[in-house]
């Protein structure tokens, strides 16, 4: 278990608190074992930014590790223009802009911030499209700045023996059905 929570687990934890238990238990294993095709498209989507190949520009910072004392979360940026102080988050195909995505921008921002980088802007980039999408920083949306930390707050407190009531529409799609006791699928 991580020492922290990792930002990838942000929008996992927003589909299915419980689907964090079963990645869990995958571990290391092989990811095409049990990712869906969909997941292994948008892991290939992220390739040259985790082998920080997607630019060769000094000021553009990829893959960074980033943490965050304040919040106890951590993981890797996608960008970050230290010019532009412009942190982007890529997605492969964006169709709806879900709070999740908002919600892992708001996590690197504030590892950003904790490092002592200035982030001025915000952005989503889908890959398939090449369309951008600005995202206020939190101190322009509080209310969405406190859902964040309602979440954070959630997933720190989460147990997997809290009872719960699945949703049948999300387990049709989980990859983890197979293994979830509560899955009526
Ligand atoms: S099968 Fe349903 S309840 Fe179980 S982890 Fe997946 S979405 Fe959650």
């Amino acid at each position: 278990m991580e020492p922290y929570i990792p930002i990838s687990f942000l929008n996992d934890f927003i589909f299915c608190p419980r689907s964090i238990y079963f990645h869990q238990l995958y571990g290391g294993a092989d990811t095409s074992l049990y990712h869906s095709g969909y997941q292994t498209a948008g892991r290939a989507a992220h390739k040259s930014v985790d082998t920080k190949t997607y630019t060769t520009a000094k000021n553009v910072l990829q893959s960074l590790e980033v943490y965050s004392v304040r919040y106890g979360i951590g993981g890797k940026i996608d960008t970050y223009d230290e010019k532009r102080m412009l942190l982007t988050e890529r997605k492969k195909k964006i169709v709806t802009i879900y709070d999740g995505y908002i919600f892992q921008l708001y996590a690197q921002y504030h590892c950003l911030i904790e490092m002592d980088y200035e982030v001025r802007t915000l952005k989503l980039y889908s890959m398939d499209d090449n369309k951008s999408y600005s995202v206020l920083p939190p101190e322009a949306n509080p209310m969405m700045h406190r859902k964040f930390e309602d979440m954070i707050m959630k997933m720190k407190t989460y147990r997997l023996t809290d009872s719960f009531v699945p949703n049948p529409n999300k387990c049709r799609h989980c990859i983890y059905s197979n293994l979830c006791d509560v899955s009526p699928c």
